[in-house]
């Protein structure tokens, strides 16, 4: 029951929203998390309380040159957040006007970026992906008035990459009116289709990245908005005083030291191998058919039983995501790669289900 005062405060565009069910909140249990694209790996780091007496910097310094030489920009190209998540709002409450603008988005994507707009009561204009999970640039180009586009790349759930020539199609539509921004959460699981080297050449790019994903720290919330200096110095006018807390930035740190960088890459390879042999087996299984590309640390497939498959995974304490209520995911579920056992698990679940399923039907 919520209170009259509640009701009577709450500010209008709040009301239909529910909280997000992210992975973390659909389910409590379980043993085998492949629902939210985490890392299986965690990896050791020391902490140091000599200084939590004190509030932490804004923008850590070693931070921001470790990671400014990570992604290969200059340190006032960025700014590190509390994860992309508070990169996506902090770029919605800066540069939309609630109640007047609006940002685009092209699902099936990741839905933070309609809920921060939501959130925000900010408009949400929305330009599907086509049949080929490839963007619509026309029907993209076709659309006035937003201030910001959003464009996952890899693009969470269907794990296809984006055209180059499309990005930059859009890139220079928008070039006098709107923000660009290429949600990078997944590049290191394909290294070679970044665009932080063209942050220069575009000013109305900005990249996001994070921390939570290969370099396997989503528990530590931490992310980075890249674009050119003038962007991050308005961002920098509505962040918080103290995002980062102290223990994050000493972790941070450690993270991106070059030995770490290189542990990461080797937990990469390892994944993008675990991931194509796990995709080569889904698709030998009945009537899974892959969905979109692999390109990050998850796959997408589609099966008629997918809400039984479901529940029988959930059942053995082997949580994945269903994806079926996006748009043009019918029957589709994600799985992210998990360690080598999990992986192993998952498809032995499957086959006991489909010897059931079989058996009874
Ligand atoms: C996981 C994810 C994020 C969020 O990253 P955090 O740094 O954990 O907030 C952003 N974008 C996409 C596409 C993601 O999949």
């Amino acid at each position: 029951m919520t209170s009259k005062l509640v009701d009577q405060l709450i500010n209008d565009n709040l009301v239909p929203l529910k909280p997000y069910e992210s992975a973390r909140r659909l389910f409590s249990g379980g043993q085998d998390w492949l629902n939210a694209n985490e890392s299986p790996f965690a990896n050791p780091y020391d902490v140091d309380s000599g200084n939590f007496n004190r509030y932490p910097s804004c923008q850590p310094g070693n931070v921001i040159n470790a990671y400014a030489a990570y992604a290969g920009v200059d340190k006032s190209q960025l700014i590190v957040t509390r994860g992309a998540d508070e990169g996506i709002e902090l770029l919605i409450r800066t540069f939309c006007t609630p109640g007047e603008d609006s940002v685009l988005i092209c699902p099936p994507t990741y839905g933070m970026y309609a809920i921060s707009a939501e959130t925000c009561n900010v408009g949400i204009k929305r330009v599907p992906l086509k049949n080929d999970f490839s963007l619509d640039v026309d029907g993209i180009c076709a659309t006035g008035n937003v201030n910001v586009v959003f464009i996952c790349a890899p693009n969470n759930p269907t794990g296809t990459q984006v055209d180059r020539a499309d990005l930059t199609r859009v890139l220079e539509h928008f070039a006098n009116s709107a923000l660009v921004v290429v949600d990078e959460a997944y590049i290191e699981f394909d290294a070679d289709n970044s665009w932080a080297a063209q942050l220069a050449q575009y000013p109305n790019l900005v990249i996001l990245r994070t921390l939570s994903k290969a370099f396997a720290l989503a528990g530590l919330r931490c992310g980075f908005t890249l674009a050119s200096e003038d962007i991050i110095q308005a961002l920098l006018k509505v962040i918080a005083p103290y995002p980062i807390p102290e223990p994050v930035a000493q972790i941070v740190a450690q993270a991106l030291n070059p030995d770490n960088i290189e542990r990461m890459r080797q937990q990469v390879t390892f994944l993008n191998d675990q991931r194509d042999a796990l995709q080569q087996a889904l698709a030998q299984r009945p009537g899974v058919e892959l969905v979109g590309d692999a390109k990050a640390n998850f796959i997408l497939f589609r099966h008629a039983q997918s809400a039984q498959i479901m529940q029988y995974l959930v059942s053995q304490g082997m949580l994945i995501r269903d994806q079926s209520k996006q748009m043009n995911l019918q029957h589709c579920l994600r799985v992210t790669v998990g360690s080598a056992e999990q992986n192993q698990r998952l498809l032995s679940f499957l086959d006991t289900y489909f010897e059931q399923a079989g058996a009874s039907s």
